[in-house]
């Protein structure tokens, strides 16, 4: 019996762990300390009303002889899918129902993808990166490559010739960075995944966060993508079901690698593999999608978003360098007085009890930056900014 000596290769990640550790050992040295957590990837407001409305009487319907149900279908309920593919026309996207499937949420499909693509295949991930392209990856043996992303382009790394991959991950609104592409920046990545019969992975976790009308929410929305690219999105961030569990990934019909359907394969890979979300999820995740959904995770969102602001507006005024916030729930700042990632964590967590992420946590490239969320709460938010503002004019 063999193992797979491919997880041999992965990297532990301290990361977090290691804020952990040493945010319990400052609380344990000064019990009487107030610390602010602005680290978290997690969302803190509940599901909307009319979310939990729509989940209590699926759970009736389940517990009735006639309106019981069993398997559903692995790809996800028709409604469920008509649903999405209805919020996508809402922004000039086409789809095919067989072209949406449900899942348990993004991080399940981004990894489960890679059961359709071959291991011979190189990736690319940007670098800083979500930890989960890489590691998937490694897991199964394939080749990675690195593409920059830093403060000259704005964290958001463009194609070239010295960085060649079959597969190309993309992620925007990005996790760490915030960073958003535009629709010139994305066509030049899905020119060059054409030119190259390379596939674009693009992971739209995010794209709720999108306010700026002009800034694409899929990759659907340039020309030429549905030849190219797999596109993840979750509910997740979108309508706070990182418990829940509910996401979709669409493949379309059009992706046709060595004159195979990769639709068809994922089709039996999942049909396979998996039997499907459960139908009181995907009853609640239809309701995200309502006229009263949507106005109530624009609530939330919005709440987010406004949290965001406050934090902009003290980097603003501290002259501190940063990319995201406007379209995300990530700020992503440059660490002043050129302190390292980690020097940056323990002068917020002594001096002003906050907590954040190291920016290099996500790659080297991260170095010296450093991510705050938007997920917490509005008062501990204010309170932070006002910490983070008296403090550092105290000191200059
Ligand atoms: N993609 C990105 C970039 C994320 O940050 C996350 C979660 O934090 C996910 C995917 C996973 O989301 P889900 O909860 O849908 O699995």
């Amino acid at each position: 019996m063999e193992i797979n000596k491919n997880y041999l290769n992965l990297e532990a990640s301290y990361l977090f762990s290691t804020i952990a550790k040493k945010v319990n050992e400052y609380s344990e040295k000064n019990p009487d300390k107030n610390i602010i957590r602005l680290g978290i990837g997690d969302v803190t407001l509940p599901l909307c009303g009319a979310v939990v409305d729509a989940m209590k009487t699926a759970t009736e319907e389940m517990g009735v002889q006639e309106t019981f149900r069993g398997y559903g279908p692995e790809q996800g309920y028709d409604f469920l899918k008509s649903a999405i593919k209805d919020y996508y026309k809402s922004h000039s996207v086409d789809l095919e129902s067989d072209e949406i499937f449900i899942s348990d949420g993004a991080k399940s499909d981004l990894g489960n993808i890679l059961d359709i693509l071959g291991t011979n295949n190189t990736v690319m991930v940007q670098n800083p990166v979500y930890p989960v392209y890489v590691d998937t990856n490694i897991m199964a043996g394939r080749k990675i490559v690195y593409s920059d992303c830093n403060e000259e382009n704005g964290f958001l790394s463009m194609p070239s010739e010295d960085v060649k991959a079959d597969i190309i991950y993309l992620c925007s609104p990005n996790n760490p960075t915030g960073a958003v592409y535009n629709r010139e920046q994305l066509s030049e990545w899905v020119n060059y995944a054409i030119k190259n019969n390379a596939l674009i992975l693009f992971d739209a976790a995010y794209e709720c966060f999108i306010s700026d009308e002009t800034l694409p929410r899929s990759i659907y929305e340039i020309e030429g993508a549905k030849k190219c690219a797999i596109e993840f999105c979750s509910l997740s961030k979108t309508a706070g079901f990182t418990g829940t569990r509910c996401g979709y990934t669409v493949v379309p019909d059009s992706l046709i690698y060595d004159g195979v359907s990769l639709n068809k394969l994922w089709l039996r890979r999942q049909t396979t593999k998996f039997n499907g979300v459960p139908y009181i999820v995907q009853k609640g995740a239809a309701a995200v999608f309502t006229p009263q959904g949507q106005k109530e995770i624009a609530e939330n969102i919005g709440y987010y978003k406004e949290n965001a602001k406050i934090i902009m507006k003290a980097l603003d005024e501290l002259g501190i360098w940063y990319t995201g916030g406007a379209n995300s729930p990530y700020i992503w700042l440059k660490c002043p007085d050129n302190m390292k990632s980690w020097e940056f964590f323990d002068y917020l967590l002594n001096n002003m009890q906050i907590v954040g992420t190291p920016g290099v946590g996500f790659g080297t490239n991260g170095e010296g930056y450093f991510r705050l969320t938007s997920f917490g709460s509005r008062e501990k938010t204010i309170e932070a900014m006002d910490r983070l503002l008296n403090y550092s004019l105290a000191v200059k």
